[in-house]
């Protein structure tokens, strides 16, 4: 099993933040509102696999998709970013419908954009990782999870799953998610010389 301190992925924070996923109490709060842009190719899985996701969408959601799309003409770096009805992102009915779909076919994140899996990971424009965290980065979000201060647990303790997400990520074996080799984040010298 991997370990998170054997990840060398530099992550900004991951030694100090505190974090802790209390989800379904939470609701589903990083849902609301949260918008993620969503690349090419993760769209065009969505898109291929929509009629067997749909289903599982509330009736607005569904509605909303079926006239308009699941993505906004709004732009976050340089994507599309996903649509909300009544506030929520459209994937969400009592939790994200496309990790629903994906768990149920035996991989919870194949139809999940990569920023949400990553979530509170978060890579900044010049391609450094850092934790999520109030006062980071000049953090906007006023999510309580991202309070240092809400949880005693570190985030290396807790986020496991993500951070070798990113390593993964990072390392293109999720390649298929950018349409093209330019897309893809550029491998750090500390993950070429490994
Ligand atoms: S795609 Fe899923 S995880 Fe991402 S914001 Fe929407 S409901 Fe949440």
């Amino acid at each position: 099993m991997t370990r998170a301190q054997d990840i060398v992925l530099p992550i900004a924070g991951q030694d100090t933040a505190h974090f802790d996923c209390v989800f379904p109490t939470c609701g589903g709060v990083c849902c609301k509102n949260g918008r993620p842009p969503v690349e090419e190719a993760e769209n065009a899985r969505i898109e291929q696999n929509l009629a067997k996701i749909l289903p599982h969408m509330t009736e607005k959601a569904r509605a909303r998709v079926e006239r308009d799309g699941f993505r906004t003409e709004r732009k976050k770096e340089g994507l599309r970013a996903l649509a909300v009805t009544d506030g929520w992102c459209v994937f969400h009915n009592e939790g994200c419908v496309l990790h629903k779909v994906g768990a149920l076919e035996g991989d919870r994140w194949k139809y999940k954009p990569w920023r949400c899996i990553a979530f509170p990971l978060e890579r900044t424009t010049d391609g450094a990782w850092h934790v999520r965290q109030w006062g980071v980065e000049g953090e906007a979000w006023d999510l309580f999870c991202l309070n240092p201060d809400e949880s005693p647990k570190k985030a290396t303790t807790t986020l496991t799953a993500e951070l070798a997400f990113v390593r993964e990520l990072d390392d293109g074996k999720e390649a298929w998610r950018f349409l093209t080799p330019a897309d893809q984040p550029t491998p750090r010298p500390s993950m070429q010389a490994r």
